[in-house]
């Protein structure tokens, strides 16, 4: 089920039921691992990426599932614009123009 955090998706079971077998509700009978992820997403004019998300991941087809709090949390950053909480890192992003990509490809 997606929820309110792009490219996240809310877990099956919550991970602290650390202790259950927790399988990817796309795969058949495949158990999920436990794993820290990324996401990237458009704040305002700027792309703005998280890392160390905890997640549960399938390692049958990739997906990735993060708990309900966790996805609350992260939502409840951005809507604040994650006023009080300093990045970790820049990231330099290289930005491609599609017409100049035309061009480069033609040549
Ligand atoms: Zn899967």
């Amino acid at each position: 089920m997606r929820n309110g955090c792009n490219n996240l998706d809310a877990a099956p079971v919550h991970p602290a039921a650390a202790g259950m077998r927790i399988v990817c509700d796309r795969c058949d009978d495949v158990a999920l691992r436990h794993a820290h992820i990324s996401t990237a997403f458009w704040q305002d004019a700027g792309l703005v990426v998280i890392r160390n998300i905890p997640a549960m991941v399938c390692p049958g087809c990739g997906e990735e599932y993060v708990d309900d709090a966790t996805v609350v949390m992260i939502d409840r950053m951005r809507g604040a614009g994650f006023a009080g909480c300093a990045a970790a890192d820049p990231l330099p992003v290289p930005v491609f123009d599609f017409a100049e990509m035309e061009r480069c490809a033609g040549s």
